[in-house]
């Protein structure tokens, strides 16, 4: 058996935070998560539950959910020899990212600005906290090497490691005694034990909301973890129709910002950042802007922490998270103003994309706060630019009012939410997405206060909703958990957090 490592007090926090019952744990139940703090928060609770002696050679550890954080529950007990049955509902491993190409995750994005966000790579001291490791790459590239490395350990670990694929957890009979949790519907597995040490849920965060929950209207958006042609010419939708193209994104958090950016530059994140500071002279001006915000950046996220938190029973104070935003928009103001009219025609010319700069392809986004809702840094910083960039080209072309300020409000429409979809032509009935591809809808909008009735915004031909996730977790809770943010692990001196 190798070494355990010594970071109790996130063993301690991670247990007690997911902790359901004796021997059952949550790791599904959080408002908001990546790929890589759900490998760490994984990787500390299994080692936090083979250290209070539930899990022992006798009584295998249970993992319902094969994504990162199931199978980094796995990973983590098999290296300290133990056993794991790993109960999955679909017949393959990491279903979520190995369904996209059209995305990639990176494990040091969440860190911007830290130095080493921009290697792909987190630390080596805190990547010790990785039972999965990962670099930066396409979702689905990551997700084939995990599931090599999983078919290897299965081999290696023989009965150690069992994964039954195909069966639904939630119809699996769960009894919890003192001594261990026997469960019902595991009979037809490979040697199922007669009871389990521990059960960790890690079923994933639910369904994500890029449909009507009102059922006011039919149309589904693209869902985030799917292959979709957004980086495509015209976003994939110019084959099917001449004119003008117009895309509409509606919600304010990262999923949204990542799509705003991809829409306007065929790119997001790290790639995005190569651009901005590809062309010589920018480079080593807007570069070392960019490094000197850092700080800026990072101050700004901890004045403002307390108020988010992460947690899902604390609603965010929404006048902390204008200031957020305020401050934000000071720090690209500063980053802005430091470059020439020239070199923001450059960046404007090499990073918005050519159907944007021609006016064959306009993007209109929908939030129902004044301001951009909780999101991490990065994307918070690039989207902010990238609008900057769009709007020099809208004050100019797009907006009868003209003015900056005027072509981000044609821009932003903020405060409002969608009231209504409609097809804009009687051939099309909105039944699913294949039926809505490319064809013309109409959206109608109304202030989120209620203030007035709802308007028609226009027709649009893409529509991105990103309207956050139904949370269904497998365990019922009484306390809501607290976030574990591992990224106060690569943030060297920094106190850490109250878990
Ligand atoms: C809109 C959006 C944008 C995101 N953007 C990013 C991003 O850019 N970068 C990033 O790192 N993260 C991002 N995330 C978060 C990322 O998707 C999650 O953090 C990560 O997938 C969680 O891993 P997981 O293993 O907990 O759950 P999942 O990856 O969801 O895996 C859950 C597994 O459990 C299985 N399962 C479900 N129900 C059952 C059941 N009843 N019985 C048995 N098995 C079951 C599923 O089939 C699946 O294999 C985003 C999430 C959303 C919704």
């Amino acid at each position: 058996m190798s070494a355990r490592p010594s970071c109790s007090i996130y063993f301690e926090n991670t247990h007690h935070y997911h902790k359901v019952d004796a021997r059952l744990f949550e790791l599904s139940d959080l408002r908001a998560a990546n790929v890589r703090d759900q490998i760490v928060r994984a990787t500390y609770l299994t080692y936090s539950v083979i250290r209070e002696g539930l899990v022992t050679a006798e009584r295998p550890l249970l993992v319902f959910g094969g994504g990162a954080a199931g199978v980094s529950c796995a990973v983590a007990a098999l290296n300290l020899g133990l056993s794991v049955f790993l109960v999955e509902k679909e017949d393959h491993l990491f279903v979520t990212q190995m369904s996209t190409n059209t995305r990639t995750i990176d494990p040091g994005e969440f860190d911007w600005p830290l130095p080493h966000w921009n290697s792909g790579v987190v630390p080596p001291d805190a990547g010790k906290a990785f039972a999965l490791a990962y670099r930066r790459g396409v979702a689905s590239d990551v997700a084939t090497a995990w599931t090599m490395l999983c078919d290897e350990y299965e081999d290696e670990f023989g009965d150690r490691f069992v994964v039954v694929p195909g069966v639904d957890a939630r119809e699996l009979e769960l009894q919890v005694a003192a001594d261990g949790v026997t469960v019902k519907g595991l009979e037809g597995a490979r040697l199922p034990p007669p009871s389990f040490g521990a059960v960790i849920s890690c079923v994933g965060f639910g369904e994500e909301v890029v449909f009507d929950k009102q059922a006011r209207w039919n149309y589904r958006g693209l869902k985030f973890w799917a292959d979709d042609t957004l980086h495509a010419e015209k976003l994939g939708i110019g084959r099917h129709r001449s004119g003008e193209i117009h895309a509409l994104v509606s919600g304010g958090g990262d999923g949204a910002q990542q799509d705003v950016q991809r829409i306007l530059t065929r790119t997001f994140g790290f790639d995005l950042v190569v651009r901005l500071q590809a062309w010589p002279d920018v480079d080593a001006r807007f570069a070392a802007q960019f490094a000197s915000i850092g700080d800026r950046c990072l101050a700004i996220d901890d004045l403002v922490w307390d108020s988010v938190d992460w947690q899902h029973h604390n609603a965010p104070d929404p006048t902390k998270l204008q200031a957020w935003h305020d401050a934000y928009e000071d720090v690209v103001d500063s980053v802005w103003s430091s470059l020439s009219e020239q070199e923001l025609d450059w960046q404007t010319q090499n990073v918005i994309r050519p159907e944007v700069r021609s006016l064959d392809l306009a993007l209109t986004w929908v939030l129902r706060d004044p301001y951009p809702s909780i999101c991490y840094p990065l994307n918070r910083f690039l989207t902010a630019w990238v609008l900057r960039l769009y709007a020099r080209i809208s004050s100019r072309e797009l907006c009868a009012r003209g003015g900056s300020k005027a072509a981000m409000d044609c821009i932003m429409v903020t405060g409002y939410e969608i009231t209504k979809i409609a097809s804009g032509a009687a051939s099309h009935v909105c039944s699913d997405r294949a039926a809505c591809f490319a064809q013309a809808h109409h959206v109608w909008v109304a202030p989120s206060d209620g203030s007035r009735k709802a308007s028609l915004l226009g027709e649009f031909h893409e529509i991105v909703l990103r309207h956050g996730i139904d949370r269904t977790p497998l365990f019922d809770r009484s306390a809501p958990p607290l976030m574990l943010k591992s990224t106060d692990m690569v943030r060297p001196g920094l106190p850490l957090r109250r878990y």
